[in-house]
């Protein structure tokens, strides 16, 4: 038995690992590397295993850093199943047929720009993968997976997806391997929820398990409570609307769009923010999730249901737009004071928010308000990090709006969080380390006790 790192391996992108046992081949995610160019071209490279040979991919949510490559999987010769939760499956089909998109677009500009500089676009790379790839790979999703009951997924492997509290149908997965005769179970994390949060319910209460390989994002840090973090929030909403400036909020379609609108409709219905407030989600897929979302109450936490069941909605308020069409987003650049402007992408790394930005950066009594992880190398970065100009399409733009981070609104459990999780599974004797920087593991490592902790290099191999 042995698992190798194929992402996410001393890094926060590109989630995918492999499971070597009884004969059997089984990937743990297979997501995008996210995060400047240099990151991006690292997809394209040899996944670092024969796609042919892996006999079915579990996947633990539906997040691009978790999902994305596997329309690539499939063009490169994958055919196995691919089982997860029924709500990570929808949510999945939308964050891969939105990335094929992008590819596409992506290419297509490269080869105009070759054309236009005199050179021949079949030097450019074409797109990672396409929107055929990514409509072929959903129809190898197969059984759904239901929180606590086991699967048999290969000889010698059980499988059991429980709730992680992350995103809607997101799951750290339990696995009991058999090898020879050898016993050893196995918990894969993927990425744990934050307890208290609205709308999902807090992570399950992990089962012993001999190995754990855990996320570890927020690994050195604390995040502030969710009262104070409304304050903040509602403040600076309220203030920069007062002043007639408008608010852009970066924003991650999935999750985090919802619990924003979640946050605004409490925020309306208590009076911490004027009733009149005008907010434009202004992005397809923040909208197409939020669909999703009002399919899905079975992931829903008692508060979120209690709001079902009174016959409301939790994602709506009066003052909120929808808007799909590329022209009515244009339209919002126009917009000089009084707007709550949501879009995407959340680093600011692409998509709609963009052009916010560009409009909005430079004028004094304007916000941007992050809620979100701004990865290194990311336009979000730049700006959390207290840049004074920045380059957008090309223009050089003034950083003269008020920044916010609100760094708690996160999906993620905090450094206390994790402990707490790692301390529920009972003393695994190894865990393994993954999904974070660097330093920040080396930090939440010297927290752990009691485990040999390892933080394995990209491809790495560790025999169980
Ligand atoms: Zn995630």
């Amino acid at each position: 038995m042995r698992i190798s790192f194929h992402g996410a391996a001393r890094g926060v992108t590109g989630s995918c690992h492999l499971l070597e046992c009884a004969g059997s081949r089984i990937l743990i995610d297979c997501g995008m590397f996210q995060g400047g160019r240099e990151l991006h071209e690292e997809n394209a490279e040899p996944f670092g295993f024969e796609p042919k040979e892996i006999d079915v991919l579990l996947l633990t949510h539906a997040h691009l850093d978790h999902c994305g490559r596997i329309p690539l999987l499939h063009r490169r010769g994958f055919r196995g199943e691919i089982v997860t939760t029924s709500a990570s499956r929808e949510l999945a089909r939308l964050v891969m047929l939105d990335a094929a998109g992008l590819e596409e677009d992506e290419a297509k500009r490269r080869a105009r720009h070759a054309h236009r500089g005199g050179r021949q676009d079949t030097d450019e790379p074409g797109p990672l993968y396409t929107t055929l790839d990514a409509l072929n790979a959903l129809d190898l999703f197969g059984r759904s997976a239901v929180y606590g009951e086991p699967l048999d997924i290969a000889p010698g492997a059980r499988a059991t997806f429980h709730d992680a509290g992350h995103i809607l149908g997101s799951a750290f997965i339990f696995l009991e391997l058999e090898e020879d005769g050898q016993r050893k179970t196995v918990i894969f994390s993927g990425d744990l929820g934050s307890p208290g949060r609205p709308i999902l319910r807090d992570p399950a209460d992990p089962p012993h398990a001999d190995v754990v390989v855990m996320e570890s994002t927020y690994g050195d840090r604390t995040h502030k409570e969710l009262g104070p973090l409304l304050d903040e929030l509602y403040g600076a909403v309220s203030a920069t609307v007062a002043r007639g400036g408008n608010v852009v909020i970066p924003t991650f379609a999935l999750e985090r769009a919802q619990e924003v609108l979640y946050a605004f409709r409490e925020g309306r219905d208590e009076g911490r923010v004027p009733r009149a407030l005008q907010v434009f989600l202004d992005s397809p897929m923040a909208i197409s999730a939020t669909e999703i979302f009002r399919h899905h109450p079975e992931c829903y936490d008692r508060e979120a249901r209690e709001l079902l069941a009174d016959d409301r909605d939790p994602f709506a308020f009066p003052g909120l737009h929808f808007v799909r069409d590329t022209a009515d987003s244009v339209a919002l650049n126009k917009v000089r004071g009084g707007a709550v402007l949501m879009a995407g992408s959340g680093m600011a790394t692409g998509g709609r928010v963009r052009h916010h930005l560009k409009h909005n950066l430079a004028h004094r009594g304007n916000s941007v308000v992050f809620v979100g992880y701004a990865a290194r190398g990311t336009l979000a970065r730049r700006i959390v990090d207290g840049a004074r100009t920045v380059h957008i399409f090309g223009e050089e733009i003034a950083v003269r709006a008020d920044v916010h981070t609100i760094n708690g609104f996160s999906a993620h459990a905090d450094q206390t969080e994790l402990l707490a999780w790692h301390r529920r599974i009972g003393g695994p004797e190894r865990t393994v380390l993954v999904h974070g920087e660097p330093d920040v593991m080396v930090r939440l490592a010297a927290r752990l006790s009691g485990t040999e902790v390892s933080m394995p290099a990209l491809h790495e191999r560790v025999e169980l």
